[in-house]
């Protein structure tokens, strides 16, 4: 059970974040601002993909333009980006945006800051103190030699006391670095200073594999160390992707409630009867066209399969050339391998529709016997892995050279 740090609570357009609420997954469009159609669809795609905020860039007059474009139509909250010319964050709050991104290392000037805070505070809209170890202020990077995790944090602090000694405390605060250590330090660092909500990333990740690693260490340690109230996982690849992770990330630390197929598959190994890869790969992708709210398991073998499964919802095990599809362990049918997928997605049709007991009732009667026998058949080829004692002897015969 993770204990999450008390924050303050601040209110993105529909969206809390912050004092409880649940941690929410924010992803970056790449379209142009102003191409208003184009960066709507994507904003709609990384909605569907589970993103709860969506930040946009706002980097210059016709992308604020844009804004008033998109804002209406948007499905969720808008964040505008600003980097350098205050006066577009001011034209962002214009076109009805619910949040803004300021970067300390580059927006300098305290009237500037002061003169943004008045005017969201007006519109009851919260700011983002984004510090990025890329573009540090230069008098800490003097300080420090390097964006180590205290320049970082001192960076944000004087920020938030700029803002707040104008009145302002709607605040969000990030201080994202491309090193993981470093940005793990940084936020263990902050969340000693202050309560306002803290919004973690890991800086130019990078494509995935290697950009969803950094970002899934960082924001994961974070997290189950109760640090965090919104995430974004910043990979060079589709936003979509990106979008996905968080959500997923969240699914799987049970900070979010699964909102899709959650397929978990065996590794496979020597005593798999059947393409565990190619089976979970063809299961995947008929499943999520079915748009279930699922766990549905895909196992190499009937020997181990159904009882490691037994917690998934449903699942399907292969064993001399059959499928045994199960519903939280118990085997409800045998049918040709041939027909594993189609089973399986037929069933879990059923099963969404039907509920657990009604297609435990609707099993077929002898499933679990022709199951037994094909594992029995298997072991008897095969040996039992999971026999540790028969195992151990064997291993002391061999030791004692018997
Ligand atoms: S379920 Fe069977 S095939 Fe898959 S890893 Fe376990 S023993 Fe191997």
């Amino acid at each position: 059970m993770i204990t999450r740090r008390q924050t303050r609570a601040v209110r993105v357009g529909s969206v809390t974040v912050g004092g409880g609420a649940p941690i929410s997954v924010q992803s970056m469009t790449t379209t142009k601002t102003a191409d208003v159609e184009g960066t709507l669809a994507q904003v709609y795609a990384l909605r569907g993909a589970g993103a709860d905020i969506v930040r946009i860039t706002c980097n210059d007059a016709e992308a604020a333009q844009g804004l008033a474009g998109i804002m209406p139509r948007s499905p969720v909250p808008i964040i505008a980006d600003i980097h350098f010319q205050y006066r577009l964050a001011l034209a962002a709050l214009e076109a009805g945006v619910h949040g803004l991104r300021l970067n300390p290392g580059n927006i300098r000037d305290p009237r500037h800051i002061r003169e943004v805070a008045r005017a969201a505070a007006e519109r009851g809209v919260p700011i983002r103190v984004g510090v990025n170890a890329g573009s540090l202020d230069k008098d800490l990077l003097d300080k420090y030699g390097a964006p180590v995790p205290e320049a970082l944090v001192e960076s944000a602090l004087g920020e938030i006391r700029l803002l707040e000694d104008a009145g302002f405390g709607d605040i969000k605060i990030s201080v994202k670095h491309s090193s993981v250590p470093a940005m793990v330090e940084a936020y263990r660092l902050l969340s000693t200073k202050t309560d306002h909500p803290l919004h973690l990333g890991v800086t130019e990740a990078g494509p995935p594999p290697a950009g969803l690693m950094k970002s899934v260490a960082g924001i994961a340690t974070l997290l189950l160390e109760g640090i965090g109230d919104t995430i974004r996982f910043s990979l060079t690849a589709d936003p979509v992707e990106e979008a996905e992770a968080g959500r997923k990330l969240l699914e799987q630390l049970g900070l979010r409630e699964r909102i899709g197929l959650d397929l978990i598959a065996c590794p496979s190994c020597g005593r798999a009867d059947v393409d565990v890869v190619a089976v979970a790969t063809a299961a995947q992708r008929a499943l999520e066209a079915e748009k279930l709210s699922i766990q549905v398991a895909v196992m190499g073998c009937v020997v181990n399969g159904p009882g490691e499964a037994r917690e998934a919802d449903i699942g399907i095990a292969a064993g001399k050339g059959k499928g045994h599809l199960f519903i939280k362990g118990k085997v409800v049918r045998v049918v040709p391998e041939a027909d594993m997928v189609a089973a399986l997605v037929d069933e879990a049709r059923r099963l969404a529709a039907e509920g657990v007991e009604a297609r435990l009732a609707a099993a077929d009667g002898v499933a679990e016997e022709l199951a037994r026998e094909t594992a029995d058949a298997l072991l008897a080829s095969q040996g039992d892995a999971n026999d540790l004692a028969a195992r151990r002897a064997r291993v002391a015969r061999v030791a004692k050279g018997d």
